[in-house]
């Protein structure tokens, strides 16, 4: 029998905890009602439960029960944010801000609004991924609306410094949303003390289901206005119809609630094992770290490898480790991260890149057998390719 590979690829998706199944498992078969069906008992015992994990929710990031917006997932709440604001706030303005270096979930919603008549006023980044708060300073305009930056990178892992743009935001009188998908449970997130107005989250980056996420809606000061995308029975005060999903509700706040309450321990782990890696990496010439060394998610480890094909080095890894080069959507296209080339890699280095997504149950020895065989690989890559030139 063969081994499956060291799955290292954290910031694709993680594995659902155990103890995230077993609080999903009764809400399939035995508490199955429609939260909205108010008439009867199995109604009543799904609101219930959907009503005690949207205040563990709204406590993990210090909102109130009100702000969260259930959606299918960050996709979703992106989607939400961006053109829900849009549309409300059409009247006051039609500029957006936010940065090369985001998920494409950002993006093409952006591309979508400009292609409507909206502006958006994309960032550079700084050399280790970080935005620049000067040019952030002087993108507003007196029609800007919205501004959207991560609060990780997806790729990088890089930490954008939320609290100084959501201040900057609010100086400014213009919302602030972040898409949080890498962040929730990873760094500790506080939409009060941070000034954000709108924030996505996803379950399946935390050891939660996927196909579950929401959408953070600041309810006062400023109060936000939100145009729904999905139409229909009206659920989530207006903002977002469907039936609600208890199972999937469930797990994801039992995904975040534990997240934190391990995340003292787990984040100081993940980061030694994570230096461990890059330490033991080091006898290789030519390696480069994309994004800033320590204001970066724990787990993450990004670097680019001089002198070797990047799809060889894929593919002379791919048995021992599950890994990714860029993001995973955009693995399967032939175009380098334009994560890696915001931070003005070359395109050769943006190619040769792998993504360590470290996580709550990668081990030293899983980390040490990764080391031995990327230094393996990328030495016979190297050996290759300079007895083909001479
Ligand atoms: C994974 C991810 C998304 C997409 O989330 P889904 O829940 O899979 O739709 C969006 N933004 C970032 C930064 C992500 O990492």
């Amino acid at each position: 029998m063969t081994q499956r590979p060291i799955y290292l690829d954290c910031n694709a998706t993680t594995p659902v905890d155990p103890r995230v199944v077993d609080a999903m498992v009764p809400f399939f078969t035995e508490h199955f009602g429609n939260p909205a069906s108010v008439t009867h008992a199995y109604g009543w015992a799904a609101e219930a439960a959907v009503k005690q994990a949207r205040s563990t929710l709204a406590a993990a990031i210090q909102a109130t029960p009100e702000e969260i917006v259930f959606t299918s997932g960050a996709t979703e709440a992106n989607n939400l944010a961006l053109k829900g604001v849009a549309e409300a706030y059409f009247a006051k303005g039609r500029h957006l801000i936010t940065v090369q270096t985001e998920h494409s979930a950002i993006l093409d919603p952006c591309r979508y609004l400009e292609s409507l008549g909206f502006e958006v006023t994309y960032l550079p980044v700084q050399a280790d991924g970080l935005i620049n708060l000067a040019a952030l300073e002087n993108a507003f305009r007196e029609d800007t609306v919205l501004v959207s930056v991560m609060a990780a990178n997806n790729e990088i892992g890089v930490l954008q410094p939320l609290s100084e743009i959501g201040a900057h935001c609010r100086r400014r009188n213009v919302l602030f949303h972040t898409d949080a998908a890498q962040a929730l449970g990873k760094i500790p997130l506080d939409v009060a003390a941070m000034q954000i107005d709108l924030m996505s989250m996803t379950a399946h980056k935390v050891y939660g289901p996927k196909g579950i996420g929401a959408l953070y809606v600041r309810r006062r000061q400023p109060r936000v206005k939100l145009a729904p995308q999905l139409h229909g029975g009206g659920h989530e005060r207006g903002m977002r119809s469907g039936t609600l999903y208890p199972p999937q509700i469930v797990g994801f706040a039992k995904a975040v609630e534990l997240a934190l309450a391990e995340l003292p321990q787990e984040a100081p782990r993940q980061i030694a094992l994570r230096n461990r890696l890059w330490e033991q990496l080091q006898p290789l010439p030519d390696l480069y770290l994309n994004g800033h060394a320590t204001q970066r998610l724990p787990g993450n480890l990004n670097i680019s490898v001089a002198g070797v094909d990047g799809q060889a080095l894929l593919l002379g890894l791919r048995s021992t480790v599950a890994l990714s080069s860029g993001s995973a959507c955009s693995s399967t296209t032939l175009a380098p991260s334009h994560v890696l080339t915001a931070l003005g890699r070359s395109e050769e280095l943006a190619y040769a890149s792998l993504r360590f997504g470290l996580g709550r149950f990668t081990t030293e020895a899983e980390i040490d057998r990764v080391a031995e065989a990327a230094i393996a690989t990328i030495q016979s890559l190297r050996r290759a390719a300079s007895g083909v030139k001479g």
